[in-house]
């Protein structure tokens, strides 16, 4: 489950991470409230489920009330990257220090914002922290040689000798380097004890008082580890309440998803398999749960993605993929599937029919990876009858 920034905050407020004071607003009235309450300047942020929002006009500083309200006006409603801001964030103001030894093309000193996260690294069966000085930007667009990356074996933990390594290795200014160690510290446990899939602070700033302070929150939230937190229940029925959800998801993935009723999740490769997908699986007595195009695609990404989006639906009991391959040969996408299967983990099985271009070695591969997370079937009725056989159990 993915947070909202401001949730992210509240997640990270519990673990010791240093955010800015701040108030949720879904009107224009209640953004000027806060800022009143909070003190100016203010940065007003939008709340939706995606990244790069400054680039698109959904942060912006406001220093007195009708800026507030200017701003407010125009990034409620706003369309950012197929998000539909309803919800505001409305925080004070830091003030970031300038950097002495980093300079932008015009000659500028840069902000000291720095990028910080915690996830997992499968292959390396152990945590990965990055750490960069070039933050505020996508780390991707990121050089390798500027993220220092620290594994950290989950048994041993994070020590504070290591962490004071990782930040001399990342080449953190000085005047950063002691604020950042409890910050990254809390991250870690932030991370671990709080059961995220990734926590992730771009910018994490140095302050031009000297403190260290997370200015954005990404957070995702395990969802193996549900039973375990009660508390998280609050945070997915605001993700229903701000109509942010599964949609959404799959929209930003490039996915065309409809969510329905039943416990049949479907997978399929253009709209109009994906629909008979749908009705097969009600001509065999089963409820779909959702329609779902990947699209001409169907690389392990593609799968990966619409296996995410599918595992966030509670109700799911069996996942039925139906692809027709076509210019996607089905030796690739029977691997796509079984790579998708080693990154996620699923809480529904698979039963997967693929047809078309190189049927038998993709079939053949499915057959190899078979389990009880996975069943081959080679025509759409048994297959659509098998999925639903395994839902209603
Ligand atoms: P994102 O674009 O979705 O990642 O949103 P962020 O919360 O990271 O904000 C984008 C950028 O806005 C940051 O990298 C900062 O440069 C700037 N920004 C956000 N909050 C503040 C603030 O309190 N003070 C200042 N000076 N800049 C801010
Ligand atoms: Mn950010």
């Amino acid at each position: 489950m993915d947070l909202m920034e401001y949730q992210g905050k509240q997640y990270f407020a519990r673990f010791g991470i240093p955010v800015s004071a701040g108030g949720i607003a879904d009107t224009v009235d209640e953004a000027v409230a806060h800022a009143e309450r909070l003190g100016y300047p203010v940065v007003v942020k939008a709340q939706v489920m995606t990244g790069g929002r400054g680039k698109a006009g959904g942060i912006k500083l406001a220093h007195n009330a009708d800026e507030v309200r200017f701003h407010a006006g125009n990034i409620l409603g706003m369309d950012i990257r197929g998000h539909i801001v309803r919800r505001l964030w409305i925080e004070r103001a830091s003030e970031i220090a300038k950097s002495s030894t980093r300079f932008k093309e015009n000659g500028e000193p840069k902000d000291e914002e720095f990028y910080a996260s915690f996830a997992l690294d499968r292959s390396a069966k152990k945590y990965l922290g990055m750490l960069s000085v070039e933050g505020g930007v996508e780390i991707e667009s990121v050089p390798d040689e500027l993220i220092a990356k620290i594994h950290v074996d989950p048994i041993d933990g994070l020590s504070e000798a290591d962490c004071r390594a990782w930040i001399a290795a990342a080449n953190l200014p000085e005047a950063a380097r002691e604020g950042a160690v409890p910050v990254l510290m809390a991250l870690y446990r932030c991370y671990t004890e709080g059961d995220c899939e990734l926590a992730e602070i771009n910018p994490l700033i140095l302050t031009t008082d000297g403190r260290v302070h997370a200015l954005d929150a990404k957070v995702t939230l395990d969802d193996a580890a549900r039973e375990r937190h009660p508390e998280w229940a609050e945070f997915e029925t605001v993700s229903v309440a701000t109509g942010d959800s599964r949609e959404a998801l799959a929209k930003e993935k490039g996915l065309q998803y409809v969510g329905l009723d039943g416990n049949v999740g479907i997978i399929a490769n253009g709209a109009g398999l994906a629909m008979s997908t749908v009705d097969i699986v009600k001509q065999v007595g089963g409820a779909p749960a959702n329609f779902l195009d990947i699209g001409g695609g169907a690389s392990a990404e593609v799968m990966v993605n619409a296996l995410t989006v599918i595992n966030t639906d509670p109700n799911v009991r069996a996942i039925f993929i139906n692809i027709f391959g076509g210019i996607t040969r089905c030796d690739e996408v029977a691997r796509g599937i079984v790579e998708a299967m080693k990154r996620i983990t699923l809480n529904a099985p698979i039963v997967a029919r693929i047809d078309g271009t190189n049927a038998a070695e993709g079939r053949a591969i499915l057959k190899a990876n078979e389990s009880e997370k996975l069943v081959m079937l080679p025509d759409m009725l048994s297959a659509a009858q098998k999925a639903v056989e395994i839902a209603g159990k």
